[in-house]
């Protein structure tokens, strides 16, 4: 007598048809090569559970091999799997599990696409979570850029397990919770026929598998926390509330996904002596009536350090404007920096002194002779 079919099934003697066919569809969930694909044992256990349910599921072979212990000619092989028992076509060496399932009569129902993009959603590369940090930088850092380091808390892949959570050389298991279908599915029975709904399992996430000992380092997650100092540059020209994108600088990804991005919000400093409006930088320069009068020349600080000197003509206005070429802001982006532009104020003494007084009682007077004439 060859091999005992029953007990590679693990199903008795007697066992209907429905039985053998509920246990052969564990026992496929259980051992299919897909899940595990660096074991050649359970492709071998996977062809004898088919060379077994081939023979125990056809009631005329089941016979034959009842009364004498074995099939036709051949004691194995998988030559006469019947196929069309389950709608395909044809074969390769392992059918695809989810054409099984179609086959297993879920079909109808979304089951097997649900199924698809689960697996592809839960198994696929995600891309990283991306950071937002806030980040502040004086007037000046943000009118012509700058390097900074900064300290946060990111998601790493995990040194340990490579981001796959699992504890190495522990292996995966078939999940107990959805016995490795990767969903969860309920039948309700309506006036309008039977509804099945189904749900990704909250076990193994719709991978069908759980590992066999999670990772101890990451506890499975495949990400660890870690705190990193990186080098981040904000470019020339940033203001507040804008966001400055470091691409990749995001937490690690899952299952080999590229990272997210790191958005830099930023807040810029007040500097008492400038003003921005897009890519002019205003400064008021305070002169006196004399000054205005006869013409002066004046230092005008610069935001990066420094002064440089700007005549101001005589018969200078209050109020007047005159443009550093050159010396505003940059617009983020671009290269061309705008003006600086300098508004004049004439100051009024408001607390002259007596000899103040007297001199311009006597500049009055020159200006009421001129009146009258
Ligand atoms: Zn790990
Ligand atoms: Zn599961």
């Amino acid at each position: 007598m060859g091999k005992d079919y029953y007990e590679i099934l693990g199903v008795p003697r007697d066992a209907s048809p429905d039985e053998i066919k509920k246990k052969y569809r564990e026992l496929v969930m259980k051992y299919h090569p897909d899940l595990h694909k660096n074991d050649p044992e359970a492709a071998k256990r996977m062809a004898e559970i088919n060379e077994a349910y081939e023979v125990l599921s056809n009631p005329e072979k089941r016979a034959q091999y009842d009364r004498f212990g074995a099939v036709g000619a051949q004691g194995g092989g998988r030559g006469g799997f019947d196929f069309r028992d389950f709608g395909f076509g044809g074969g390769g060496d392992f059918f695809d599990l989810d054409d099984l399932l179609r086959n297993f009569g879920f079909g109808g129902f979304g089951f097997t696409e649900n199924r698809r993009s689960t697996r592809r959603e839960s198994e696929a590369p995600t891309r990283g979570e991306d950071i937002e940090f806030p980040i502040t930088i004086t007037f000046a850092e943000a009118i012509l850029g700058t390097k900074k380091e900064i300290t946060l808390s990111r998601k790493e892949v995990c040194p340990t397990c490579h981001g796959s959570g699992v504890e190495p050389g522990s292996g995966y298991v078939t999940c107990p919770t959805c016995h490795g279908t990767g969903i969860l599915k309920k039948v309700q029975r309506t006036i309008f026929g039977d509804f099945i709904t189904q749900t990704t399992c909250p076990t193994c996430h719709g991978t069908g598998r759980i590992p066999k000992q999670k990772c101890h380092t990451c506890g499975g997650s495949g990400v660890v926390t870690e705190t990193k100092t990186i080098e981040v540059k904000i470019p020339a020209g940033v203001d507040t509330g804008m966001r400055v994108r470091i691409k990749g600088q995001g937490h690690a990804g899952l299952h080999g996904g590229p990272r997210g991005d790191l958005y830099l919000k930023i807040t810029v400093l007040p500097d008492s002596r400038f003003e921005r409006v897009g890519d002019k930088l205003y400064y008021t320069a305070h002169i006196t009536f004399p000054e205005a009068v006869l013409g002066t020349k004046i230092n005008v600080p610069l935001v990066e350090g420094g002064y440089e000197t700007l005549r101001i003509p005589p018969g200078t206005q209050n109020g007047a404007e005159f443009h550093i070429r050159g010396r505003g802001a940059y617009m983020v982006g671009s290269r061309r920096r705008g003006d600086l532009v300098v508004k004049i104020q004439v100051d009024i003494p408001t607390n002259p002194s007596q000899e103040e007084v007297l001199l311009i009682e006597k500049l009055k007077e020159i200006y009421d002779s001129k009146k009258t004439q």
